[in-house]
């Protein structure tokens, strides 16, 4: 089916095409330089950008699929989770297109495309999938039978996602927002092993799939104050790969440990922070040690983007899942546990 995807979870404005697994386009407008100064994403700001870049994403991503919306088979948009005000825009032009097109309308799982849109690059994926999410509001460990109908989380973060570590680290480290792909970049130019920092959540008696990031951001905090205090210069670049280190150690270790656990050879991992080169450089290794087959999308569709919502409104449809009702709300704590919000909840 070819399916229209809209993203307006966070601060991307983002449209997708998808004929089945092909991916036609994939048009994004951020507004991430607007909250730059701020430190973060600012709610309001998010809205009022996505109300302006909807129609004109819209717009470019039909041209560059080179389709008209009348060819379109369904129209699929993030429901949920995120931030409220945001997430409105995309449902309400959702609903508008579906209703104007008299075709059917998916609201979808903001974690479930993040998974799902791997099939865009790697094909079809393998049922039951273990994937390891881990963005700026996420970090979990899912066990996917069917990403259109049957999702289990076997462990999440009990504070900070991996994303807003890296954020967080990144502004002690004065290096702006967001964090992610600075700390990423000045890493290579770092000593990974220079300081051993805390590996949370790793003991024999810690929740196996648990993860927890706080602590590490208070020990890297800490250090960085106690040589300012002391007068030194802060080797920045080091201090970013030692903290990179201890995350992608912590993350790794745990998804391929679910993967032996449960039995499953294949390990898919999504999210902003899946597009972190140490991550992915790690996560091949021990996969390949452990014989499980990873896969991981390439950077742009791991950050949000629409391509990953028509992906799996694709799905949704192949299926013939049951499409969201015109009344479908936009739920800003929309459980994993819901991969779409068929029709009669309202
Ligand atoms: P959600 O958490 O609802 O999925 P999000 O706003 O976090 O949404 P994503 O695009 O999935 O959106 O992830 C953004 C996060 O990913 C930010 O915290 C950013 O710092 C992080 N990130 C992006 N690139 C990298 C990278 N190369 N290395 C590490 N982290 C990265
Ligand atoms: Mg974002
Ligand atoms: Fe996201």
């Amino acid at each position: 089916p070819l399916v229209l995807g809209i993203e307006t979870s966070c601060d991307e404005t983002g449209v997708g095409i998808v004929r089945g697994h092909t991916l036609l386009a994939d048009a994004v407008a951020s507004s991430v330089d607007d909250h730059a100064r701020y430190g973060g994403v600012v709610p309001e700001i998010a809205s009022r950008a996505h109300l302006e870049a909807m129609v004109p994403t819209i717009e470019r991503a039909l041209k560059e699929a080179g389709v008209t919306a009348s060819d379109l088979d369904a129209v699929a948009v993030t429901a949920g989770p995120g931030l409220a005000g945001a997430l409105l825009v995309g449902v309400s032009a959702a609903k508008a297109y579906a209703y104007a097109l008299g075709k059917p309308l998916y609201g979808v799982n903001h974690l479930a495309s993040h998974v799902c849109v791997d099939q865009l690059e790697h094909g079809p994926l393998p049922e039951p999938t273990m994937a390891l999410l881990v963005s700026g509001g996420h970090s979990s460990l899912l066990l996917a039978p069917d990403i259109t109908a049957d999702v289990r989380p076997l462990g999440t973060t009990i504070d900070d996602a991996a994303g807003e570590a890296f954020d967080k680290i990144a502004r002690v480290l004065g290096l702006g927002f967001p964090g992610g792909p600075v700390i990423d970049r000045l890493a290579r130019e770092g000593y990974r092993d220079a300081v051993r920092f805390p590996r949370g959540l790793t003991g024999p008696r810690d929740a196996p799939y648990d993860f927890s990031f706080s602590g590490l951001k208070t020990a890297v905090a800490r250090w960085v104050e106690a040589r300012r205090n002391a007068g030194e210069d802060v080797p920045v670049a080091d201090v970013a790969a030692s903290f990179q280190e201890a995350v992608t150690d912590v993350l790794t270790r745990k998804a391929v440990r679910a993967c032996r656990e449960e039995g499953v050879d294949h390990l898919m991992i999504g999210g902003g922070v899946a597009a972190n080169s140490r991550l992915r450089a790690m996560a091949e290794e021990r996969c390949a040690a452990a014989g499980i087959t990873l896969r991981v999308p390439r950077p742009g569709l791991c950050t949000d983007n629409g391509a990953m919502v028509a992906a799996l409104g694709a799905e949704m449809a192949a299926r013939g899942r049951e499409p969201s009702a015109l009344g479908l709300p936009a739920d800003s704590s929309l459980p994993v546990t819901e991969p779409h919000v068929p029709g009669g909840r309202r």
